[in-house]
């Protein structure tokens, strides 16, 4: 499949001759037409933010004292732009630093040490981050897409469809918001730093390609060209996109990939994933082996544990079956006990069943911890928080939420 795989076909995810009623189409036919968020300045080249200086009647080093305001100390206000000539510094932020996510809710959880927050974009869309700090290191799961179009039918970001794709400049914002609450001392704890970052909030990654690669870079890059976040600390995951994982694993950058498998045979994975009809169970883990050979950087398969459904000792044993056929110590598994949503006909496991189905993996050799269910109390289902309140307040105030 890879030699026929197109750039329209990553870009999408939809590839020729598959199926197109076998899954919700990545992207919603009418993507094209939405209004495109504002041009930030990360989401120009260095030529284009150069071009943009001269038209405001500036030398391209004034670009270069702009990322340092914005990658090195995080800010966008001009007050704080004292390198450059006053009389500018309005216009420079209004071109190239608008406001493209705004903070609609934020609940804390964990003593304060998980913090969700619901933002609105330009158009009103609505995404979600959450960041959750342990005592080494500080994770933000971010999110790319306003929603998503996968389906996955226990999902609730999947019962909101895809709205649209988001640009470099909204994934970023939210790296931006969080790095700074941790360096100001907002999160409990005190001041820190921010070190991680999984793209596991709404949308497929893979879907918005471009974004989130350019998003991968700037995050990565030492500042002041990035937030200077190790890539070996980013995890990018998917649902199977197999060619998004295919050109992943040419671009040779150290990040972790994270495959949500949630079942171990195609008959199964066809109910749970409908992506599976395109990319099929072999397809993907094909795939992802070849990103750990290329990167040897071990792969995490994510495994939302449904009581009944996927959740049994055959399911297990299955699971350690497809993994083992590859015969290297190439995975990662991480079992996650589902947190369902309400009137949802998918329910969260037994705990005996978790734990029966981490000691089944084990005993095959199999590296598998059951992942933290962090910010349980505030919603923490993939996209549950936007969904709800797009459900039931559509316009929902500023407000903050302290559940512990
Ligand atoms: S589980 Fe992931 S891929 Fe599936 S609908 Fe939800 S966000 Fe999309």
């Amino acid at each position: 499949m890879s030699s026929s795989v197109t750039e329209e076909a990553v870009e999408t995810g939809i590839t020729e001759g598959g199926n197109p009623s076998a899954f919700r189409d990545v992207l919603a036919k009418n993507h094209h037409a939405r209004r495109k968020p504002p041009q930030h300045f990360v989401d120009m080249t260095k030529e284009e933010r150069a071009a943009a200086m001269k038209e405001l009647g500036l030398p391209a080093f004034r670009a270069s004292q702009l990322s340092h305001h914005y990658f090195a100390h995080m800010t966008t206000n001009p007050e704080d732009f004292t390198d450059i000539p006053a009389a500018k510094r309005d216009e420079l932020a209004n071109r190239f630093f608008p406001t493209l996510i705004t903070p609609l809710l934020v609940q804390t959880a964990d003593a304060g040490t998980t913090v969700k927050t619901l933002w609105e974009l330009f158009d009103g869309s609505r995404i979600e981050s959450v960041l959750m700090r342990y005592p080494n290191r500080t994770t933000l799961c971010i999110s790319s897409q306003v929603g998503c179009g996968m389906g996955c039918p226990f999902c609730a970001t999947g019962k909101l469809g895809l709205t649209r794709n988001m640009s470099t400049g909204e994934i970023l914002e939210q790296v931006r918001a969080a790095a700074v609450a941790m360096r100001d001392g907002q999160v409990a704890g005190g001041p820190g730093r921010l070190s991680n970052i999984v793209f596991m909030g709404m949308g497929e990654p893979m879907a918005n390609y471009k974004s989130v690669l350019s998003a991968v870079r700037q995050i990565s890059a030492l500042p002041p060209a990035g937030f200077g976040i190790s890539a070996r600390n980013i995890t990018v995951s998917t649902v199977g996109v197999v060619p998004g994982i295919k050109k992943l694993t040419m671009e040779g950058i150290p990040l972790r990939l994270a495959v949500s498998l949630h079942a171990p045979t195609n008959q199964l994975r066809d109910e749970l994933v409908p992506m599976n009809r395109r990319f099929n169970v072999d397809q993907v883990l094909d795939a992802a082996h070849d990103y750990y050979l290329a990167s040897k950087r071990r792969v995490s398969i994510e495994y939302a544990l449904m009581r009944g459904i996927n959740d049994q000792a055959e399911h297990a044993h299955e699971l350690a079956k497809r993994l083992n056929h590859y015969g290297d110590d190439w995975v990662h598994v991480n079992p996650i006990p589902l947190n369902p949503i309400e009137g949802s006909r998918w329910t969260a496991s037994k705990k005996e069943d978790e734990q029966a189905f981490i000691e089944i993996l084990h005993r095959a050799g199999i590296a598998a911890t059951m992942r933290d269910t962090r910010g349980d109390e505030i919603d923490g289902a993939c996209g549950q928080l936007a969904a709800k309140s797009l459900v039931t307040n559509p316009s929902q105030p500023l407000a903050t939420v302290t559940n512990r």
